[in-house]
């Protein structure tokens, strides 16, 4: 049996939505209906053997799944402390994690009868997955993005609408990803027949147990694969978090190993004020609040509005955090730490220089803090990197930020 065949370890978790005080279901009275159908829908598939089987049919016919295991010995040695590990998410159909969750997400909505699939997107990765797994399973798709993310990320544009899908520019607000979630709610409102397909760990209930669940198999994956490779578990696993889903996927297989750490890297941005950064968890004016329909850590003003945010990588551009990370700050199981704009630059061109790998401007937010930590530790301890997405996308950012023209 293959590891993504392994029964779901959470399916005898009672689906109650809740991370100690955080998540919940904060929409309004109109859209109750659509939501409470999504969760009696993924009640009823997250025990059938069935769907399951399906998916990991997919995943090893479709996405590539498993992805691979790599031990990155130069950037180890570059380092001069702990030997580092790489969990290939990049190597993913689209690119990136986000098709795990994705196709989940659309083989559920098929089995819901539905025609019609809203996403939002910020980068457009997961607009890309959204829409390939629309064409995959021949239903029709709308992406809303934020129009300051269609300008960064036009390559991203141009694949959806190749894909077959609408891209709908939203111009409100700060035209990033919230005001796209916006949009694609106020779409669910007036099309409640139509399926909403919510790109991270955030939101209401069901989505951030049902995303964290269809992300799950990168870390029941990376922890049989690092058993073979060393012979025991990680001392330490770092993924950056922008809505959480690519650290919680990697995160969860390892809760209860109590000698394993887990760090998750948000966005430092150009400093520690208000709007410079996307760090949640890290620097005053984060605490808890309600956004978009989930209680968690959101960054915001003293009035309670929310903050604007800064990342050189749209996918951790994000005022707020899934509500299960909120859990894990503050029960201590994992720690948060941020990256910023320059050092993640820096573990780009490192990590392309040393192992051959261009990661994405997220990812490299993961890396720079693991070459950091390697750093300290010592040359037998391990660490395990989520590599969630590759960085083709980021071309035209990076060669932005060194003054050239592609
Ligand atoms: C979208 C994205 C992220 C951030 O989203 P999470 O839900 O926090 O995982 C990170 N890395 C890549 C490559 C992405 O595309």
């Amino acid at each position: 049996m293959s590891v993504a065949q392994s029964p779901l370890p959470t399916a005898t978790e009672t689906l109650s939505g809740r991370f100690g005080p955080y998540g919940g279901r904060y929409v309004p009275e109109t859209l109750m209906p659509a939501v409470t159908g999504l969760e009696e829908a993924y009640r009823a598939i997250r025990t059938d053997e069935g769907f399951w089987a399906e998916l990991d049919h997919l995943h090893r016919t479709y996405t590539g799944r498993p992805t691979p295991l790599t031990y990155a010995a130069r950037l180890s040695n570059h380092c001069g402390g702990a030997q580092m590990y790489l969990k290939r998410e990049d190597l993913a159909h689209t690119g990136a994690h986000k098709i795990n969750n994705a196709l989940g997400q659309g083989l559920l909505a098929k089995r819901m009868g539905k025609k019609r699939i809203i996403a939002e997107t910020g980068a457009g990765q997961h607009g890309v997955a959204t829409a390939t797994v629309c064409a995959l399973l021949g239903l029709e798709c709308v992406v809303y993005m934020g129009v300051d993310d269609m300008a960064r990320q036009r390559p991203n544009v141009f694949r959806m609408r190749l894909l077959g899908a609408e891209v709908r520019g939203v111009d409100s607000g700060s035209r990033t990803l919230k005001d796209a979630i916006n949009e694609a709610m106020r779409d669910w409102v007036t099309h409640p027949e139509s399926y909403y397909l919510l790109g991270s760990a955030l939101g209401p209930h069901p989505y951030p147990t049902m995303v964290r669940d269809f992300q799950s198999v990168i870390g029941r994956e990376a922890r049989q694969q690092f058993l073979e490779a060393t012979g025991r578990l990680p001392d330490l696993i770092i993924a950056c978090v922008g809505g959480g889903s690519n650290a919680i996927g990697i995160f969860h297989s390892f809760l209860n190993d109590e000698r394993v750490a887990l760090c998750g890297v948000e966005a430092g941005g150009v400093g520690d004020g208000l709007g410079q950064h996307a760090a949640r968890f890290s620097f005053e004016n984060a605490r808890p609040g309600v956004l978009q329909g989930t209680y968690s850590y959101v960054l915001q003003d003293d009035d309670g509005q929310i903050a604007l945010t800064h990342s050189i990588s749209a996918g951790l551009d994000y005022a707020s955090v899934g509500p299960e990370h909120a859990w894990l700050h503050d029960t201590k199981r994992a720690t948060y730490t941020t990256a910023d704009d320059e050092s993640a630059l820096d573990a780009f061109y490192t990590l392309s220089h040393k192992e051959g790998i261009i990661p994405a401007l997220e990812t490299a937010h993961a890396v720079a803090e693991a070459m950091e930590q390697a750093a300290k530790m010592r040359p037998d301890q391990l660490i395990l990197v989520n590599l969630s997405g590759r960085g083709d996308k980021d071309i035209f950012t990076v060669a932005d930020a060194l003054g050239m023209e592609i």
